[in-house]
């Protein structure tokens, strides 16, 4: 992971917007990645459809979700999903919450998702959370820290957990790996549902063994950083690439500005 607040901050919003191409996230859900030196920290935009977030909408939080320093900013309802996770696996760097709809079925049906192909080794196994089983009826929404703790238990060692009626959270050792995760993760569910329908009497999927073998040469630089350079041209041709970010001094003193920039008057023509 770059060590350098500058790039880490670029890569946040330049990954939140290849999810955002990639039709994982919407008006909602939120990409954060953990502070590069302070593990107890970590960066999320403000409250705001992700594919808007620039640099200066990211705010810093510790792990209770709380502001480092005052901020204006309205800071999404959700965010202790992330920083109870952050809490709960000190190896996670990098975290989404979404409502794709390629996983929603599986979220909706209680039907296990399971990698069906190659790419999709990277999902591992993938639990369920059901907000109602230790909280009853809820707005569903997870805002409460007991909340966040309860859906990182359940997300255990793995990588992904499926939210009963509601989404997913994917975490993973760096935003690159987490996009990787994300995308094929989608891909892996459209496939299977896809297969499910063929109704053939079996949806076959991958063995222990192949799922292993095939995550570790997955999860390997090689692949991230062609699936990587693949979505970040497909951002490029979409029009949305963020601007450069500038040194990291001179983003740092953008993030402390309040959020309207001032603008000229309109001059009359
Ligand atoms: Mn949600």
């Amino acid at each position: 992971m770059p060590d350098g607040i500058a790039e880490i901050l670029q890569q946040l919003i330049l990954t939140t917007r290849i999810l955002a191409n990639e039709k994982v996230l919407d008006a909602f859900g939120h990409v954060s990645v953990r502070h590069p030196r302070d593990p107890q920290r970590y960066f999320i935009p403000r409250h705001r459809a992700p594919e808007l977030a620039e640099i200066a909408d990211i705010v810093e939080l510790n792990l209770d979700s709380e502001p480092v320093r005052p901020t204006q900013f309205r800071l999404y309802s959700e965010r202790v999903i992330h920083g109870e996770i952050y809490k709960a696996r000190p190896d996670v760097n990098a975290v989404v919450h979404h409502h794709a709809h390629a996983v929603l079925p599986f979220a909706i049906s209680g039907r296990e998702l399971v990698p069906v192909f190659h790419l999709g080794a990277v999902i591992g196994k993938v639990p369920f959370w059901d907000q109602r089983d230790e909280f009853g009826d809820t707005n569903m929404l997870v805002v409460k820290p007991e909340e966040g703790a309860s859906l990182a238990r359940a997300l255990g060692p793995h990588w992904m957990v499926l939210m009963r009626r509601h989404g997913a959270t994917v975490a993973g050792t760096d935003l690159r790996q987490l996009a990787f995760r994300t995308v094929f993760g989608c891909h892996n569910a459209a496939l299977q549902s896809a297969a499910i329908a063929h109704d053939t009497g079996r949806v076959d999927q991958l063995s222990a063994g192949e799922q292993e073998l095939t995550e570790a040469g997955q999860l390997s630089p090689r692949p991230i950083e062609r699936a990587w350079d693949y979505w970040v041209r497909q951002v490029e041709k979409a029009g949305l690439m963020p601007a450069k970010a500038k040194r990291r001094a001179a983003t740092a003193a953008k993030i402390s500005r309040t959020t309207a920039p001032k603008r000229k008057p309109k001059k009359r023509r």
